[in-house]
């Protein structure tokens, strides 16, 4: 492969991770038709929440487990759920099938929050904050759900990565409100 070829093809490479320890048993979704459906209910609640939109377009595939572990090589390999990946194409969300249909709204969220970030935050900000604030809106729509365990569960990770990412952007909230949240995650670079 051509090195110039080669830089196009994969910039950004972003995760969600099943790292809850409860699990809900609701229906499982396994086809895009589904998976169509809560990307535009985590659409229309980041819009309306929080005032995310993303310009660009959104590549979504649900896909099995071994064709995510294709995609993704790096140390959390085994525990995603979900991708995001951006490149010349635009942005790509691949979701893990067989999700229970809480866990693929939330984790639908996060990579959507991904893409946003890609347009709206700066391009070098810590991996925590990232993860952190995907997070953190994974926990906003559990709870809009009434997944209050699955939502707990995250809160309470201890993740070097997504549970430190996630408590710094708690603590903005419980002093300064959501709407802090959302101004610092458009200019920090780190926490
Ligand atoms: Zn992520």
């Amino acid at each position: 492969m051509h090195t110039k070829t080669k830089i196009f093809l994969i910039i950004i490479i972003l995760l969600s991770l099943n790292l809850a320890f409860g699990e809900n048993y609701n229906k499982a979704v396994n086809d895009i038709s589904e998976a169509e459906e809560l990307l535009n209910i985590a659409k229309n609640y980041l819009q309306t929440n929080f005032g995310m939109i993303v310009s660009g377009k959104i590549n979504l595939q649900v896909v099995s487990a071994g064709k995510l572990d294709e995609l993704y090589h790096g140390i959390y390999r085994g525990s995603e759920i979900g991708l995001y990946q951006q490149n010349f194409e635009g942005h790509h969300i691949y979701i893990m099938q067989g999700l229970s249909r809480d866990k693929c709204l939330s984790t639908i969220a996060h990579e959507y929050t991904h893409a946003w970030q890609n347009e709206n935050c700066p391009f070098n900000q810590d991996i925590r904050l990232k993860e952190g604030f995907a997070r953190w809106i994974e926990v906003k729509i559990l709870r809009l759900d009434g997944a209050y365990q699955l939502a707990l569960d995250i809160e309470r990770s201890l993740d070097p990565v997504y549970g430190y990412g996630l408590k710094i952007l708690i603590k903005i909230e419980e002093s300064q409100g959501e709407r802090a949240v959302i101004n610092y995650i458009k200019t920090a670079l780190a926490p």
